[in-house]
C-alpha cells in the first residue's frame, strides 16, 4: 500500500500526522509552490521570500533524509499550479493508493481539499493538525453553550489540562494573569539586544532574485531578509529569544519606541505558523527558565499566554465562526482603507513608524499592530474587509486564520464582541503613555479639537458618538459613554466638525 503525503506550504514540520506512519522505502511526498499562494494579493516580498525559502529547505532536509520527494517549484515549467493535477500525475506514475493530508489551516483550503475526492479516485484521508494544542472539535466543544468566548477561561482551562505554569491546582506566582505587569514604557537607558538575523545561503538568495524578478510591484523590499529559513535556525531564534530578551518580554509587551521596531518580543510568529517550531517547544523552554529563576513571572507568563492562550484561541473563534466571520461588519464602518497605510505618507507619527517598520520587515509588534494601526482603522471607520486584505498582505506570519479574527474581532470589533468585550478604542494618551512617538509628531497630542490637535483625540469621542446606539448600553464603555454624555454640545460639535475635516483630507 503506498501513500502520498501532500505537505502544504504552513506544514513544514517532520513531526506533521500526514508523516506520522511514513513508509520511506514505499510512500512518496509531494510539496508544491502555487503561485495563487503568493500573487492572490499584494503580499510583501518579505513574506513571499520566508514562504518559498523555508519550503524548498524543509524539501531539502527530507530529500537529505531519505524521504522520497516530489517538489514543484514555482518556476518548473511543468508545475501546474493546481494539487488535484499533481496528485494525479503521481497516482498515474507511481501507483498511489491514498492521498493523506494534514488538516489545512485556512476554511477555503479545506474547502478545496474536501473537494479532491471529488477528483481524485484514490482515497483521501485528512488527518487532524496536531501543530496545536487544541483542537477545532475541542474549541467547540468549549464553547457550546457559553454565552461568552472569553479568552481568559479557555486559557485557564487549558493550562490545567497540559500542566503548565501550575503549582499542583493553583497557576504558578499566585495568579492566572499578569497583564497589568505588563505595561511599561520603555526608558531610554534600556538596552534592547538584536533580533536574530539568517545567513543567507544559495538557495535563500535564489528565491530572493525569483520575487525581484516575478514580484517586483509587490508591497516592500527584499532587501535585509533576516528570518530563519529552517528549523534549525528558527530553534536558534528561539534560545536567542529565551535568553536575551524574555526576562525583559514582560515588562515591555506594551511599549513602543521609534529606536527600535522589534523590542522584547519574541518574533517567533512566523516560525509558529508554518510549522519551523511547536508551541509546545516555545513554552516548554519558557517554562524552564522560570523555574531556573532566569526570568520572572510576568513575561514567563506573559509569554506563554500568548501562546497557549491567544494563538490557540483566535484558531478556535475562527473556525467556530466561518465562513460568515469574513463578512461581519457589525459597526457599518465604510470608509476606504487610506493609501497611507501602503506608503506611510502620513503625518501622524505614530502611524507612520509603525507603517514603516511594517514595509522594512514585514513585522510590526502587537501594540503597533492593535493600539496604532487597529485603533485608527476602527475609530476612522475603515471597512473590515478592505483592512484584512491588507494586514493578510503585508505580515511574513499571516494567514487567515490567524490573521481575521485579530482584525475583524481583536482591532476592530466588526464581529460585534465575539472576541473581544468592548472596542479596543483609545485616544492618544495611550499611544503617548506607551511610546515616544508623540513628541516627534506634528500633531500635538494634548490638544483635543482642531487641526494641530492629534487625530486619535477627535477620532475617539466621534466615534463614541458615531456608535451610540449600538456601543452605549456595553457596560465596559459606561465611564466613556457618561463623560460623552455630560460633554457640552459645542464641544461635542466641534469634535465632530475636526473629525469631518480630517476625513475630507485624508479623502484628498
Ligand atoms: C490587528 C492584528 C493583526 C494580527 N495579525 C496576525 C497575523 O497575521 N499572524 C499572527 O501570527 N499574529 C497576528 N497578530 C497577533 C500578534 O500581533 C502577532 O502574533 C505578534 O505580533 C507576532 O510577533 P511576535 O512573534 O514577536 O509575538 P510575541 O509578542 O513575542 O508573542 C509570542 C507569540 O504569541 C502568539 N501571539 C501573540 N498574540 C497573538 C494573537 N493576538 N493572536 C495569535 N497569536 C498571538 C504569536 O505566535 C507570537 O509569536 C495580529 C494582531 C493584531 C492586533
Ligand atoms: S500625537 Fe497623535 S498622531 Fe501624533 S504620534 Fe501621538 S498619537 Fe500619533
Amino acid at each position: 500500500m503506498r501513500n502520498l503525503c501532500v505537505i502544504l506550504a504552513d506544514q513544514l514540520n517532520q513531526e506533521i500526522a500526514s508523516l506520522n506512519d511514513f513508509d520511506k522505502d514505499l510512500d512518496e511526498i509531494l510539496i508544491c509552490e502555487l503561485n495563487r499562494n503568493f500573487s492572490d494579493i499584494n503580499h510583501h516580498k518579505k513574506k513571499i521570500v520566508y514562504q518559498i525559502a523555508c519550503m524548498r529547505h524543509f524539501g531539502m532536509e527530507l530529500d537529505r533524509l531519505g524521504f522520497k520527494i516530489n517538489y514543484l517549484k514555482l518556476d518548473n515549467p511543468d508545475n501546474e499550479n493546481s494539487y488535484t493535477s499533481e496528485i494525479m500525475k503521481l497516482i498515474d506514475n507511481k501507483g498511489i493508493d491514498k492521498v493523506i493530508v494534514t488538516e489545512p489551516s485556512t476554511y477555503d483550503e479545506m474547502e478545496s481539499i474536501q473537494h479532491w475526492q471529488k477528483t481524485i479516485e484514490t482515497d483521501v484521508e485528512i488527518r487532524k493538525n496536531d501543530l496545536f494544542f487544541c483542537g477545532i472539535d475541542e474549541f467547540e466543544a468549549w464553547a457550546e453553550g457559553r454565552k461568552e468566548l472569553r479568552l481568559e477561561f479557555f486559557y485557564r482551562m487549558l493550562r490545567r489540562k497540559h500542566n503548565v505554569l501550575m503549582n499542583g491546582d493553583h497557576p504558578e506566582g499566585g495568579a492566572w494573569n499578569f497583564d497589568k505587569k505588563n505595561r511599561k514604557p520603555i526608558a531610554k537607558k534600556i538596552s534592547i539586544p538584536k533580533t536574530y538575523t539568517c545567513i543567507i545561503d544559495k538557495e535563500t538568495r535564489d528565491v530572493i532574485n525569483l520575487v525581484n524578478r516575478e514580484f517586483s510591484d509587490h508591497f516592500g523590499s527584499t532587501d535585509n531578509f533576516v528570518f530563519a529559513v529552517t528549523r534549525d535556525d528558527a530553534l536558534e531564534a528561539l534560545n536567542r529569544f529565551i535568553e536575551e530578551r524574555l526576562v525583559n518580554f514582560g515588562d515591555y509587551q506594551d511599549a513602543m519606541t521609534s529606536r527600535d521596531p522589534w523590542l522584547f518580543h519574541s518574533h517567533l510568529s512566523m516560525y509558529l505558523n508554518n510549522g519551523l517550531l511547536q508551541p509546545e517547544e516555545c513554552i516548554e523552554l519558557a517554562e524552564k527558565v522560570f523555574y531556573e529563576s532566569k526570568a520572572p513571572i510576568n513575561s514567563v507568563e506573559g509569554f506563554i499566554r500568548q501562546i497557549l492562550g491567544w494563538r490557540e484561541y483566535v484558531r478556535g473563534v475562527y473556525w467556530l465562526k466561518m465562513p460568515d466571520y469574513r463578512d461581519l461588519n457589525e459597526l457599518a464602518a465604510e470608509v476606504p482603507l487610506p493609501s497611507f497605510y501602503w506608503d506611510a505618507k502620513t503625518k501622524m507619527n505614530c502611524l507612520k513608524i509603525s507603517i514603516e517598520n511594517t514595509r522594512d520587515n514585514a513585522y510590526a509588534h502587537h501594540i503597533q499592530r492593535l493600539m496604532v494601526l487597529g485603533n485608527f482603522a476602527l475609530l476612522a471607520g475603515i471597512r473590515p474587509g478592505e483592512l484584512n486584505e491588507w494586514f493578510l498582505s503585508v505580515y511574513a506570519d499571516a494567514y487567515e486564520w490567524v490573521e481575521l479574527p485579530n482584525v475583524s474581532g481583536m482591532a476592530l470589533f466588526a464581529d460585534g464582541g465575539i472576541m473581544a468585550s468592548k472596542p479596543y478604542a483609545s485616544s492618544g494618551a495611550y499611544i503617548n503613555r506607551m511610546s515616544d512617538y508623540c513628541k516627534d509628531c506634528r500633531f500635538d497630542v494634548k490638544e483635543k479639537i482642531g487641526i494641530e490637535a492629534c487625530p486619535f483625540n477627535y477620532l475617539y469621542w466621534n466615534f463614541l458618538d458615531k456608535n451610540r446606539e449600538r456601543l452605549s448600553s456595553n457596560p465596559r464603555l459606561g465611564l466613556a459613554y457618561r463623560n460623552l454624555n455630560n460633554m457640552p454640545d459645542a464641544q461635542l460639535d466641534s469634535i465632530n466638525e475636526s473629525a469631518l475635516n480630517f476625513f475630507k483630507s485624508i479623502e484628498s
